[in-house]
């Protein structure tokens, strides 16, 4: 039985890659960061139904001697590393920690896969963020690289780590560039989750309006379960490579707010308001992906439209607040006032 040990495997893409490795008969490990809300950390893979299959350990991605200690146990046959301070907005706001935690955090697992499992696969989380500024309207492999936030200065540095590992010592250590990439487990600051809660906040009578910053930024956005698959595709080629990951659209803010409110019957404008205090210091204007390496290498293309999974995603936030409105979970006033 393949093993695999995802770093990350709380948040999106962890729990979707998760699971797509169990349905392919891998033993799976991750690499947990210890949390004071540890009864909630793993809502996103009790939400695919697979919490109780994978294996939990004990580190953090800026402690080497946690990964040492998790490979020799695990002996990994292929490493995804998926974790990171993954907000850019975030990362004005702690450039040192975006930068120890999502550049450095990148080398920590390279030294611990070179040092301890060098026959290991590597997988290495890129972004199309490193594109930042376009130098070209469409953003392949070739397209240089200029980042625009602490985050993407991050992923630039772990990117090039992992080419240097694959080139310096020979390690199977791919880098997926992928562009943005969503669901209905997409944390909820990032532009779409918001937009889909907001919408189902809004159609259930719990809010009135929804704050954005930018609305003319543009997106090519994809669905997270799509894009796991590429990331484990590109560790079963002979070779490793590195492969941008997008659909070859791109779309702004405003009309997908258009999508998602229409989704529900609603007009986007009677509700979205600008909020200054949600623009960026720097902006990544528009990014749009060119796949094709990756559609004629691996065989991978997107498989859901944005509008299946707008759909998707605001279905799946209404459902949460019905949910919600059913179950009256007890506070400790609520008990202290029942207790004779
Ligand atoms: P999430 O933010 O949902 O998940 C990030 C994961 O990293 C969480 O499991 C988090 O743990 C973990 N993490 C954060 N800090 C540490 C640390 N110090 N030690 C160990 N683990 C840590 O990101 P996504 O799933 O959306 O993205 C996965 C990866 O892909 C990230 O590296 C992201 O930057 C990159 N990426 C994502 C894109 C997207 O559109 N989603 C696009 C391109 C790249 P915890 O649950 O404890 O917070
Ligand atoms: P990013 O591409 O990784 O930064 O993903 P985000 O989802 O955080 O942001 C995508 C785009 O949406 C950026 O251009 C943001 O400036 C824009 N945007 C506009 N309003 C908001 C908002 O309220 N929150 C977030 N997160 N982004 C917003």
């Amino acid at each position: 039985m393949p093993t695999a040990l995802i770093t990350g495997i709380t948040g999106q893409d962890g729990a979707y890659l998760a699971k797509l490795l169990l349905d392919h008969g891998y033993a799976v490990h991750g690499l947990l960061r210890r949390s004071a809300s540890a009864d909630v950390i793993g809502e996103r893979l009790r939400w695919l139904g697979v919490l109780d299959q994978v294996t939990l350990h004990d580190g953090d991605l800026i402690d080497l001697s946690s990964a040492i200690r998790i490979i020799q146990t695990v002996r990994p046959d292929e490493v995804y590393n998926l974790g990171a301070q993954s907000f850019v907005h975030a990362s004005w706001q702690q450039p040192l920690l975006t930068g120890t935690v999502t550049g450095l955090g990148a080398a920590t697992m390279l030294e611990a896969v070179r040092l301890e499992r060098p026959q290991a696969r590597f997988y290495q989380a890129s972004s199309s963020e490193m594109f930042g500024k376009i130098q070209q309207q469409r953003q392949n492999e070739q397209t240089p690289f200029y980042p625009r936030s602490p985050y993407a200065a991050a992923k630039l540095y772990a990117h090039w780590m992992t080419v240097n590992y694959r080139e310096s010592f020979g390690l199977h250590a791919s880098s997926g560039i992928l562009f943005n990439h969503e669901s209905p487990l997409r944390g909820i600051e990032f532009v779409t989750r918001k937009i889909t809660d907001g919408v189902a906040r809004i159609k259930l009578g719990l809010a009135r309006e929804l704050k954005l910053g930018n609305l003319e930024a543009m997106r090519d956005w994809g669905h997270a379960r799509d894009y796991v698959r590429a990331m484990w595709l590109m560790l079963q080629q002979d070779r490793p490579d590195d492969y941008v990951i997008a659909t070859g659209r791109t779309t702004r803010i405003a009309d997908f707010c258009a999508m998602a409110f229409g989704h529900v019957g609603l007009d986007w404008r009677e509700f979205v308001h600008t909020d200054p205090a949600l623009l960026r210091p720097a902006e990544v204007d528009i990014l749009l992906g060119d796949p094709t390496k990756a559609r004629e290498r691996l065989g991978w293309t997107a498989t859901t439209s944005l509008e299946e999974m707008v759909a998707e995603m605001v279905e799946a936030d209404l459902a949460r607040y019905r949910a919600r409105a059913t179950v009256v979970l007890p506070t400790e006033a609520s008990l202290r006032a029942a207790t004779p």
